[in-house]
């Protein structure tokens, strides 16, 4: 009996972001678990495991059955896509797991978006950063706009998940204007990267201003510069430190 379920980050597109470690536990389970979206990337490489999915928002249904499967004698993947303990399944898994003493919980790490999106910026987060998702499902809103106050008094680059979805089409919007009003310069270097590791990979570099009245969605990560970020051969860099500035 194995008892097991890895939590596995799959990166950010297809296999070629998996882990030496992810492709591992993935060839080691019984039954890959998750969204439909990321059992879709990896299905092709393992086509004859078994599969459950459910839809995005049934995160604590996965688990339940993760743990329930894995209890029952079979090693399950949990995947998440990036990483799996960033905005992912990791930690409601590990939550759940204090009912499932018999099980034995592993995490995968993988390449989060702020990572495999700075790399197709070039290099936005190479000083101190802050990573904040915009969405309010789980986190009351002005938790949120505190956050993006403080990285804007900070003068962090910051990474922004979730910066829209249907029904909050301009948190983006909001965003930006609580970072301008706390100290960000208008002309502060920001990017967009769209479907970062997918077909039709998108990305562009703007200013702060116009960022505010830049429709993004929800497959999009949003990447703002501290003071010293500039723009060289068309890459967005942020300096080791703060000479010049
Ligand atoms: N666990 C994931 C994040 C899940 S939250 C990770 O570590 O990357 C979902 C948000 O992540 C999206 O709204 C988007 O902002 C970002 N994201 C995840 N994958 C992405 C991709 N391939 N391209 C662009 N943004 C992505």
């Amino acid at each position: 009996m194995s008892n097991l379920v890895y939590v596995v980050g799959l990166g950010p597109g297809n296999a070629r972001f998996l882990t030496a470690q992810a492709q591992a536990a993935l060839q080691a389970a019984d039954v890959l678990c998750g969204y439909t979206v990321y059992i879709d990337l990896v299905r092709p490489l393992y086509p004859d495991k078994e599969v459950y999915t459910t839809g995005m928002t049934k995160e604590i249904d996965r688990c339940r059955w993760a743990l329930e499967t894995a209890q029952s004698g079979k090693t399950v993947a949990l995947v998440c896509s990036g990483d799996a303990g960033v905005y992912g399944m990791a930690s409601p898994l590990l939550e759940l797991a204090q009912s499932y003493p018999a099980v034995t919980v592993e995490i995968v790490p993988g390449l989060t978006a702020a990572l495999s999106g700075g790399a197709v910026l070039g290099a936005p987060l190479a000083h101190d950063f802050c990573v904040i998702s915009l969405s309010d499902r789980l986190t009351p809103w002005a938790v949120i706009e505190k956050r993006l106050a403080c990285a804007a008094a900070g003068d962090f680059s910051i990474a922004l998940y979730n910066p829209s979805s249907r029904g909050r089409a301009d948190y983006l919007q909001k965003a930006v204007r609580i970072l301008l009003a706390n100290g960000k310069d208008p002309q502060t270097v920001c990017g967009i990267v769209r479907s970062i590791g997918r077909a039709g990979e998108t990305a562009r570099l703007l200013p702060l201003a116009e960022l505010e009245n830049t429709p993004v969605d929800m497959f999009t990560t949003v990447f703002i510069g501290n003071a010293a970020t500039r723009v060289l051969g068309g890459k967005m860099v942020t300096p080791r430190g703060y000479r010049g500035v």
